[in-house]
């Protein structure tokens, strides 16, 4: 269906047939039925495409993962139990024990310990890199073992926008894919795929739900990066899996061949399937996600420009500010609008970002970001509370940093709960 996003949020993914049901039905079955052994067997030799568990796969997840594949313009998709989940099997599915990967330095606090820390006890190392060094200096990184390179579309927590046409040039001049969360962004926003990036993951659990219900993931795969060219750096993809009776995943399934590895090798074998309850939650939420973004994004423009001009607060990034300094980056890779999160300080340090939060009415102080309804949280006493001082340097993210995530409640009651608050120090 060649329609514009904001249909295919609504569209895309479950088509009923005549007399099927309007809505995604929810497959809520462990396991499925054959009338023949060798019918089950050809399943498991992965011969014959269908259901056999829903540890691997489920008919309502693998429809909401095919609107999220349309949105982004991809060409196979997977949803995972967490966006954790996807960005470690969309690594994993590629890089084994000695190998290298790049990623931005600035990435989710999540993440950064996954690939700084987790992965690193599997013998794969991680080099975080600052995300606007020049192509030259982004290729001094380079090893012979590098995979991949990685980075997110709108940072999570420092908002900074990701040259993507950069890192893609970079990735490709070295034979390894560029990998995008595109979390923050949504396909509404922003489809990497259009830029160069080869394969999109998300945390579901942010814009795409919408409403703080489901955690979830998605990985996407644009089917561009073509293994096969580069085939002794992706021996897991290129050469025959041996727990498939020697199947070569590149040969066999083509530009289905990454997304086919992830699902019958790493969910088969870790698991992290989303419940099909919970895709159900995601699909509602994705059919009003365009709608929901435009008001995001609105009032976020707006509180930014508010919390700017008060002289009790010491700094605003929000990239869709005119002098911020990721705005000609996100007039180009966003011009519908970033999305609802900024950051910013007060001044006076920690003592007066405690003071403020803790006297706002309706804007909570919770972990979560990206949904209905605004809410806020000081990273540096929150989920960076892991880091190192030097280590929230190199993230960019300073000891006043105030995440704070604009919902789409009435702009002026989100500025007048702020206005109060600050009226309090
Ligand atoms: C929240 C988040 C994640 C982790 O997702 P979970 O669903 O919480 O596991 C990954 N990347 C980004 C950009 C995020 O905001």
């Amino acid at each position: 269906m060649n329609s514009s996003v904001e249909t295919k949020c609504i569209h895309e993914g479950w088509k009923p047939k005549n007399g099927e049901p309007r809505e995604l039905p929810i497959y809520q079955s462990t396991t499925f039925k054959y009338d023949s052994s060798d019918d089950m067997g050809k399943l498991f030799d992965l011969e014959a495409e269908g259901y056999f568990y829903t540890r691997l796969q489920n008919p309502t997840n693998d429809m909401v993962a095919a609107k999220i594949c349309a949105m982004e313009g991809g060409c196979a998709a997977m949803l995972t139990s967490s966006g954790q989940a996807a960005n470690f099997y969309a690594m994993f599915n590629i890089c084994e024990n000695g190998d290298h990967f790049i990623a931005s330095s600035s990435i989710y606090g999540g993440t950064y310990n996954l690939f700084g820390v987790t992965m690193k006890k599997m013998g794969i190392e991680c080099t975080f890199v600052d995300q606007n060094l020049s192509e030259e200096e982004l290729e001094k990184y380079f090893k012979p073992n590098t995979k991949a390179v990685f980075g997110e579309t709108i940072t999570n927590p420092t908002v900074s926008v990701l040259d993507i046409e950069k890192f893609a040039r970079v990735a490709h001049k070295h034979g390894v894919p560029l990998i995008v969360d595109n979390t923050f962004a949504t396909p509404v926003n922003c489809r990497p795929f259009e830029w160069g990036a080869d394969i999109v993951t998300h945390s579901t659990t942010k814009y795409m739900d919408g409403h703080a219900v489901s955690v979830g993931g998605c990985i996407v795969d644009s089917g561009n990066f073509d293994w096969m060219a580069h085939k002794e750096k992706f021996p897991g993809l290129t050469t025959p899996d041996e727990s498939y009776h020697g199947i070569t995943y590149a040969e066999r399934f083509g530009k289905g061949a990454y997304i086919t590895k992830a699902t019958a090798q790493l969910m088969r074998d870790f698991g992290s399937i989303q419940s099909p309850q919970n895709a159900f939650y995601l699909n509602l939420g994705l059919e009003s996600l365009a709608v929901r973004m435009e008001r995001h994004c609105a009032n976020a423009l707006a509180v930014a420009k508010f919390l700017k001009a008060n002289d009790k607060v010491a700094w605003v990034h929000y990239a869709d500010l005119e002098d911020d300094e990721y705005h000609e980056m996100a007039k180009k890779y966003l011009p519908k609008g970033s999305c609802g999160v900024l950051s910013f300080a007060i001044k006076g340090g920690r003592a007066n970002a405690i003071a403020f939060m803790d006297s706002l009415k309706f804007a909570s102080i919770v972990t979560h970001v990206a949904d209905a309804k605004t809410c806020l949280l000081h990273p540096a006493s929150h989920t960076h509370r892991q880091m190192s001082e030097e280590q929230l340097l190199e993230a960019g993210v300073s000891p006043d940093l105030i995440r704070l995530s604009v919902g789409i409640e009435n702009v002026e009651d989100i500025i007048a709960d702020l206005q109060q608050a600050l009226d309090q120090i």
